[in-house]
């Protein structure tokens, strides 16, 4: 038999080493140890850490790469960065839109990251965004999965028409109900959006996303009724809350409440720690709070926790590079999580975890799964953390449609010449 690609000397994220996969017909047909087969291609992978793609689960790619249009953010805040978005958007073209996001799209792509949940605004009575991310969508499919959430950036009920707009996002194929409770007028409106459009989503079989508690407001708590709104409505698996940053300066009781809640309640976790710690926190002086949810504590009681990217060069975000691998060492540094298996956690936070809560189907590195993957220049996830290391190639379906060359040092001390791979400079075993 013939394979369309074979890849040598593996090493898995779950501590396997030295594997062949072959790939056939668009999917894994073994991974094993020593595979002799003819193939199209054969990689060599030396020892490097092969991985299923990268998934982005929160990010908004309608504004992505806007950055100074038409100014800059001067505070940092969240709310001047809603602002300034509403600054820019009445001079939105769908071509200026489909343009930036297929640029990410390639950026993304070449950091092996093949699959991205977006939020894209529905306050916006043309619809203008939705209907050039859904045509982004569609020209994408063949390399990257991509999923949006209708996300009535302005509020649900404080911005005329959103309810309206929302529907005929929905209607148009957007596949997920967003909301930004936190940013209704008032407590009682955000709890009653968040009933409204749980109600949505139950009766249009879909998921839900919801940005809650984008705050440093201890009180605002939005994500107990998204809890209570989520196994009233039997949808448990169906609900993500994005951000949570509210949390991080909670009461610890009433935390300790909570969260077996949103356990009970199978609702998913989604941190953007790259967004968290620098729009957090804006109010303080010192000590400054982080903003980051609470991670650790959520994976310890079993609830789903994921990382997004959230923005790159965009209103809210200066900076950003589509590399999920950055995503995860902040998580790491914000979260406290330096344990070996705190760290690997942070890796599958931005693999495994995001791919389960957007429902990806055939993904992972079983045979019979897709065949899609990124060889690293690593030995293994926190190596790869570490180093935020070189992609060497990017598989979709079996074919290599991204390659970096792998990042050699030449160092000339003492009049000694010498090549260097980056991750000998500091090689152990633990
Ligand atoms: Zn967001």
């Amino acid at each position: 038999m013939t394979f369309d690609l074979i890849i040598r000397n593996a090493n898995l994220p779950d501590g396997r080493t030295g594997l062949d996969i072959a790939i056939k017909d668009g999917r894994i047909a073994a991974v094993e140890h020593g595979i002799h087969a003819e193939a199209s291609r054969i990689l060599d992978a030396g020892g490097y850490l092969v991985s299923p793609p990268f998934v982005d689960i929160h990010f908004h790619m309608d504004a992505t790469l806007s950055l100074g249009l038409p100014r800059l953010n001067q505070s940092g805040t969240l709310l001047e960065g809603i602002a300034l978005w509403g600054e820019l958007k009445p001079f939105l073209t769908p071509e200026a839109v489909i343009e930036r996001a297929l640029r990410y799209c390639d950026l993304a792509v070449s950091q092996g990251l093949l699959a991205i949940r977006s939020h894209v605004d529905i306050c916006d009575d043309r619809l203008l965004a939705v209907d050039a991310l859904l045509e982004v969508k569609r020209r994408v499919a063949p390399y990257l999965d991509l999923q949006l959430v209708a996300f009535p950036q302005d509020g649900y009920y404080r911005s005329p028409g959103a309810v309206d707009n929302l529907r005929h996002a929905l209607d148009k194929g957007v596949d997920v109900v967003g909301g930004i409770p936190h940013f209704e007028r008032t407590m009682a409106d955000g709890a009653a959006s968040v009933r409204e459009l749980c109600e949505i989503a139950a009766d249009r079989g879909l998921q839900v996303d919801m940005h809650c508690d984008e705050t440093d407001d201890p009180l605002s708590r939005h994500i107990e009724s998204l809890a209570y709104e989520t196994k009233r409505l039997g949808l448990q698996s169906r609900v993500a809350a994005s951000h949570l940053t509210s949390m991080h300066s909670m009461d610890n009781y009433y935390v300790s409440k909570l969260l077996p809640l949103m356990a009970e309640a199978g609702v998913a976790a989604i941190a953007n720690p790259l967004i968290n710690i620098v729009i957090q926190g804006r109010h303080d002086t010192y000590p400054k709070r982080r903003g980051m949810t609470r991670i650790p504590e959520m994976r310890d009681q079993g609830i789903v926790c994921a990382f997004g990217h959230d923005c790159v060069m965009d209103p809210w975000y200066s900076l950003g590079s589509g590399d999920m691998l950055e995503v995860a060492h902040m998580a790491i540094h914000v979260g406290h999580m330096t344990s070996r298996e705190a760290m690997r956690f942070c890796y599958d936070a931005v693999t495994i975890n995001p791919a389960r809560i957007m429902g990806l189907e055939g993904y992972g590195l079983e045979p019979g799964c897709n065949g899609d993957l990124v060889l690293l220049q690593a030995k293994d996830q926190i190596e790869a953390i570490r180093l935020k290391a070189s992609r060497l190639a990017v598989v979709r379906r079996g074919q290599v449609i991204a390659e970096t060359p792998a990042r050699i040092v030449h160092l000339q001390l003492d009049g000694r010449p010498n090549k260097v791979d980056p991750a000998t400079y500091a090689p152990i075993e633990i």
